[in-house]
């Protein structure tokens, strides 16, 4: 059995070497760390030609960003290699191909993306990937549809819900979703012109019991194996080309938290765009956002329904309408993690570069403070915005 170590470049190397999979594992001669997260580390494996090959990603006992102040599971790197196995499976043309893990070391080995990238910093810079929208409803709706009751035998998604059980990144997310942005903590940093704006958070109680019931939600609904933070951080893409990485916090959660997560990361991209590029690109920027939007919702919903109607197994939720009414709370719950995915990029700590990268400052407060409006709107109307189109016209009325 392997034991735990923290890997160098070299061990990255000579792991590389023996679970890459690659023909002429004596060509691969070294590698560099580039990790960019705030977790792990990420070692890009080169041949003697220069050309990278595979990629190796080992999780740390601590949280990279922190230090060795905040422990974490070294299991998560078994659940992130399992889920993007599990996810390859159901949706391969939009999953980064995991090709070898393992737990005791808390390694894994990838194929290599570097004919793509992060959609966040294209997205920062303002460029357009046409595709994009539609190819990450399609992931979603193939993922959650088959680790799903619709789809999986009861048995085996009970077995499922077990093997996938991640009490300490859930908690990650169970505290800086739905507790830190709404009391005073030490963690959330936002800027002091916003502070009585986000008091008002604190003491808004309508709010308070929605984030409850999507926090609670979050603890309760096992409807799919989720990506758990599917942001436009963990999604690559390139001419044509999407896929998703990253799933360390994969569970099993309510579906609308995926959905929601990715379309909340877009509509910060939304609300920053006036603050990155000039009035007339970051007008068209916008438009695109609320097309990628409309994009993936569109998507998502039509594959699932078409997916339910072919292969539901049982027959109770086989029932013609059933898919249907499941999709109206699966959209409900979509608007409200949506919201909070907004409120904690922006008044909790974990910040993105949309905001980061606005150089003026007061330009900068004012997308971070339609960002949190936005995401309060959200949260609150949730049950009175029917529809894709519905949201798009209220995103539009905030301005
Ligand atoms: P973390 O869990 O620490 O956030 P990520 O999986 O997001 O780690 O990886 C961090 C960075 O490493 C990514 O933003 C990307 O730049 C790079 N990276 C990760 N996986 C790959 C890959 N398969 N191919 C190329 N680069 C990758
Ligand atoms: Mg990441
Ligand atoms: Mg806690
Ligand atoms: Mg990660």
């Amino acid at each position: 059995m392997s034991q735990y170590r923290t890997f160098n470049a070299a061990d990255a190397v000579e792991y590389a070497q023996q679970f890459g999979g690659v023909d002429d594992p004596s060509a691969l001669v070294s590698a560099e760390e580039i990790g960019d997260g705030n977790l792990n580390l990420v070692f890009k494996i080169f041949d003697n030609q220069g050309r990278s090959r595979v990629v190796v990603k080992q999780a740390l006992p601590y949280v990279r960003c922190v230090g060795e102040s905040w422990p974490l599971t070294l299991d998560r790197a078994r659940l992130e290699a399992q889920t993007l196995i599990e996810h390859y499976k159901h949706c391969p043309q939009h999953t980064v191909n995991v090709t070898h893990y393992d737990a005791e070391l808390a390694v894994m080995v990838m194929e290599d993306l570097s004919s793509h990238r992060i959609w966040r910093s294209e997205l920062v810079k303002g460029a357009y990937y046409p595709q994009a929208g539609r190819q990450v409803g399609e992931y979603l709706a193939q993922t959650l549809f088959h680790t799903s009751d619709f789809f999986l035998h009861p048995h085996k998604k009970k077995a499922e819900v077990a093997r996938f059980i991640n009490p300490e990144m859930c908690e990650i997310t169970e505290d800086l979703f739905f507790n830190d942005p709404f009391i005073e903590h030490e963690r959330n940093k936002y800027p002091a012109a916003l502070e009585s704006l986000v008091v008002s958070l604190r003491s808004d109680d309508a709010l308070k019991i929605a984030v409850a019931g999507l926090k609670h939600r979050f603890f309760a609904d096992a409807e799919a194996l989720l990506h758990g933070d599917v942001h436009s951080g963990s999604i690559f893409v390139a001419d044509g080309s999407l896929k998703v990485i990253d799933a360390e916090f994969g569970y099993f959660g309510p579906i609308g938290f995926d959905v929601g997560s990715a379309i909340g990361n877009l509509l910060i991209n939304y609300c920053c765009l006036p603050g990155l590029l000039a009035p007339r690109e970051a007008a068209e920027g916008r438009e695109r956002r609320l097309s990628d939007v409309q994009d993936i919702c569109n998507q998502f919903a039509s594959r699932f329904l078409e997916l339910a109607k072919e292969k539901t197994r049982d027959v109770a939720l086989a029932y013609p309408g059933y898919a249907e009414s499941f999709l109206r709370k699966v959209w409900r719950d979509t608007l409200g993690y949506c919201g909070t995915e907004l409120i904690r990029r922006t008044v909790g700590m974990s910040h993105v570069a949309d905001f980061k990268q606005i150089e003026d400052e007061t330009m900068r407060i004012e997308c971070i403070r339609s960002c949190i409006t936005l995401g309060r709107t959200l949260i609150l109307a949730a049950d009175h915005i029917a529809d894709v189109d519905a949201l798009i016209a209220r995103i539009r009325q905030a301005g």
